[in-house]
């Protein structure tokens, strides 16, 4: 683990994110919106890890919203958001997307490994199993969601100071 800034990591990997998301589908339109505390102090954490766990959480945060997108509402206005906010002992990390959304009985499945709603050759189901992984085992932190289908996604990280 080294000391890490994840307010330039966040950035960094959601440069990846975009890139592989234009890769496949170059008329990709949508609103990013970052609040990156300013004074966030940086968390010991393994970075690649962390950095394959924001990978996934973007990844799926562009796909629900182009997937809203194709279900052909006019005036939606597709939106994802990245955050960073310093508490007291922890660092809270948010990735929110105003997306398809999750039901309450898919959302107690989607971190169980291989558990996907997408059609084959576009989901393998293990990007949220390994993130918890990576985030409550790995690093004694958690990994929580909360989602309103048709509305919104949010997937929260915690990370101990
Ligand atoms: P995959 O992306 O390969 O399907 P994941 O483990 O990353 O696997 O996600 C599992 C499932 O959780 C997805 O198939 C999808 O149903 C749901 N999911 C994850 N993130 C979102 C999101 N931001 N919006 C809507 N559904 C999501
Ligand atoms: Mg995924």
């Amino acid at each position: 683990r080294a000391p890490t800034d994840l307010n330039l990591l966040a950035e960094e990997y959601l440069q990846l994110a975009y890139q592989s998301v234009r890769a496949k589908n170059n008329k990709v339109a949508y609103t990013l919106i970052t609040h990156f505390d300013p004074n966030l102090r940086t968390v010991p954490v393994v970075p690649q890890e962390i950095g394959r766990v924001l990978l996934n959480l973007f990844t799926n945060a562009f796909y629900a919203v182009q997937q809203r997108q194709q279900q052909g509402d006019n005036g939606y206005l597709p939106e994802v958001a990245v955050s960073t906010q310093g508490l007291t002992g922890c660092v809270l990390l948010k990735v929110r997307d105003n997306g398809t959304g999750i039901s309450q009985t898919v959302q107690q499945k989607i971190f169980q490994p291989f558990f996907t709603t997408k059609p084959t050759g576009e989901g393998t189901g293990l990007g949220l199993s390994l993130s918890y992984d990576i985030i409550t085992k790995g690093h004694g932190g958690t990994l929580t969601v909360n989602s309103e289908p048709g509305r919104f996604t949010e997937f929260i990280i915690s990370l101990p100071q």
